[in-house]
């Protein structure tokens, strides 16, 4: 195609300035889509709205005048009629409109109506003569205006129209424009018809270039090969016979699956789902237990000192009579007993359970076979490809308690296979949920401590650890104080981030022993922690939290013998009345979830930046679902097309994209 220098009107200044945009080839710049537009009409209020931009014609009642702040401040004034509302029209730093607004002329003024009635404080204004109606496309380059960008992209289109890249079968079934049609509405779009139809390529274009970085990357992961020794099962059956309790039927079929790919060539990269207790931990230790028997390593990695110093315990507990080292790291380990940990992985099998501690530098295994992430949302993608540069090819088994909505599972983990646990153990008891204002404190209060007397324990959640005494919100050490009046004070006991793993570990294992009753904590009890006899979960300012997370937090109690009751308490149910009803109707962490990302969007739902989605410009993983499950289908087909031109596109796709992309931001 055309280059830059031969469109009409580039000369080497804005060559320059093209280049500096990034705008290297004539094809990037007609492709570049605008960020925006900017729509001029003229409005037609019924009634004025206060904060309200309004786009006003009207005629001028008198000459304009004009006074002077200081040097570089001047204020436009003149009495204006809009519609049949007699105003005052004000404009700053536009003294050289004086002499073209004479009484009597028409002109056109995009503004507010201030605070004080009858002023209209305008950013814009124009005669109506020199107004155009229409859609302006706004590119956001740098040194190059709108106006100028777009007659270059008008001439260059004059000159040559780019050839279409997408193959056309896919044009005709996911109603995307082709290319020429495209690229005429992109920058001169007539109405918002027009601009959709166009955004449906941008979008579609973007979704399909993700696409093919998912499938590229799942069959690149399809590739790689792992030498395995064979399981032995009669030690790994004798393992599960010792448990305390029999696997549930999805346990079971979660355990078959993990073992099929223990025993397939390919290393696994598997990712366990279920709902907060539904007994993923002992699957992932069963897999762990097998990968140990052929004297691989295994690595089990929590978010929290908390929860990694709770799964140490249990797997110390489990494993002693089957002789298996079970060794503890984190960051608080250090000295001669860390030493001993890194000597240990020198040797032999062992399971190294901790925190992210697990991937320093100075962690080396000599066998890692397999790598268990517990609660794996948690972690950045940063942090989990770390660890997997810890070995070439271990086994990965990753543990989540948050449904991924399905879309976001299709870009997140299209190059994992799934495993579900869908049922809790049996004998577990309902937990009701309620939402409610802070006036219902008192009534809250009264329960609880007639559960308490009846020998259950209690969760306290607030958002905030309450140092900054200015907080509006509840913290952890004021509501402690406050819940000391109402219960014996060594009954109650609190928890937070901020203090040192020993001290939570403690306060923690005084809870889990019955020691105290209450204990009030930040969401670091959030993930994993497992004390059967607690029945009452509180979380005050509930609208601080996401659905999900609040979903997981009460999936803390009813876990022994006892009905559980989880209380919402929020100010936000004033405006919000429905804000929590799906917590309160549904326990279906599913379609939580989904609520969850309809409200939150991806980037809060998952944790932003942390998420390993890519920051799309135009396209969006919640209201463009369709669009972005018809893009991935069309990437695999196109993938596996045997039409070498497809082919070539679908790899153009990720190798070069500049020569399939519409917009690089
Ligand atoms: P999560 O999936 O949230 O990580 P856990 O693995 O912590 O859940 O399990 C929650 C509780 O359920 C633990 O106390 C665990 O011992 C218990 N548990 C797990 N599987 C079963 C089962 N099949 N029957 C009864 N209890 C079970
Ligand atoms: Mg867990």
């Amino acid at each position: 195609m055309l280059a830059l220098s031969d469109i009409k009107g580039v000369g080497p200044e804005t060559l320059l300035k093209l280049h500096q945009n990034d705008l290297t080839t004539a094809r990037r710049l007609v492709l570049r889509a605008p960020i925006r537009y900017a729509v001029f009409r003229i409005d037609a209020p019924d009634h004025i709205a206060p904060d309200t931009t309004y786009t006003l014609d009207g005629e001028l009642l008198e000459d304009a005048k004009v006074g002077y702040f200081h040097r570089n401040l001047d204020k436009l004034s003149v009495k204006i009629r809009f519609a049949s509302r007699d105003t005052t029209l004000v404009l700053f730093n536009r003294a050289f409109l004086k002499t073209a607004f004479k009484k009597g002329v028409r002109i056109v003024a995009t503004g507010r109506f201030s605070d004080r009635p009858n002023v209209f404080t305008a950013s814009d204004a124009c005669l109506r003569s020199s107004f155009h109606e229409g859609i302006q496309p706004v590119y956001g380059l740098d040194g190059i205006s709108d106006k100028v960008f777009l007659k270059l992209v008008r001439e260059a289109l004059s000159q040559e129209t780019p050839e279409e890249t997408l193959p056309l079968a896919l044009i005709r079934t996911d109603g995307i424009l082709p290319m020429e049609d495209y690229l005429r509405i992109l920058h001169q779009p007539n109405d918002a018809e027009d601009i959709e139809s166009a955004l449906r390529r941008t979008k579609y274009e973007e979704l399909l270039r993700f696409g093919f970085e998912v499938a590229l990357r799942k069959r690149a992961w399809e590739r790689l090969t792992r030498e395995r020794a064979k399981i032995p099962m009669e030690p790994v059956r004798a393992f599960i016979a010792s448990l305390s309790f029999e696997l549930t039927e999805e346990q079971k079929h979660a355990v078959n699956e993990i073992y099929r790919d223990l025993q397939s060539k390919r290393p696994m990269n598997r990712l366990l789902q279920g709902d907060v207790g539904s007994g993923k931990t002992i699957v992932a230790l069963i897999a762990g237990f097998g990968v140990l028997q052929v004297g691989e390593q295994v690595a089990f990695m929590a978010p929290t000192e908390v929860l990694a110093t709770q799964h140490f315990r249990l797997f110390t507990r489990l494993l002693a009579p089957f002789g298996v080292a079970v060794h503890y790291l984190s960051g608080a380990v250090r000295g001669e007993a860390r030493e001993s940990v890194l000597a240990a992985l020198k040797q032999g099998p062992a399971l190294l359970v901790g925190t992210h501690a697990l991937f320093q530098e100075s962690v080396a295994f000599s066998r890692l076979g397999l790598i268990v992430i517990d609660e794996q949302h948690r972690f950045g993608v940063q942090q989990r490809q770390e660890l997997r540069q810890k070995a070439p090819s271990p086994d990965r088994l990753y543990l989540s308690a948050t449904p991924i909505p399905r879309t976001l599972a299709i870009a997140l983990y299209a190059d994992m296979d799934v495993s579900s646990i869908k049922t809790l153990p049996k004998g577990r008891k309902t937990v009701v949920t309620s939402a409610s204002t802070f006036e219902t404190v008192p009534a809250i209060v009264e329960s609880l401590k007639a559960r308490l007397r009846e020998g259950r324990q209690a969760y306290v959640i607030v958002p905030t650890i309450g140092l900054n005494k200015a907080s509006e919100w509840a913290g952890v050490l004021d509501t402690a104080r406050w819940l000391e009046s109402e219960w014996p004070k060594d009954k109650v006991a609190f928890l937070h981030g901020k203090m040192p793993s020993e001290e939570k570990t403690a306060i923690l294992e005084r809870f889990a022993q019955g020691h105290t009753d209450i204990l009030v904590s930040t969401t670091v009890i959030e993930v994993g922690v497992d004390v059967p006899n607690a029945s009452v979960m509180i979380v005050l300012h509930a609208d601080r939290f996401g659905l999900s997370q609040l979903h997981q937090i009460r999936g803390r109690i009813g876990r022994g013998g006892f009905a559980g009751e989880c209380h919402l308490v929020s100010d936000a149910l004033y405006t919000e009345p429905d804000r929590f009803r799906i917590l309160v109707e549904s326990r279906d962490g599913f379609a939580i979830a989904e609520e969850d990302l309809r409200l939150r969007g991806p980037g809060d739902f998952l944790g932003t930046d942390q998420s390993g989605l890519p920051p799309f410009r135009t396209a969006n993983f919640v209201s463009d679902q369709k669009l972005l499950e018809s893009a991935f289908e069309d990437a695999k087909r196109l993938l596996d097309s045997a039409d070498p031109l497809a082919r070539r596109y679908a790899l153009a796709g990720k190798t070069s994209a500049g020569d399939i992309e519409s917009n690089k931001p």
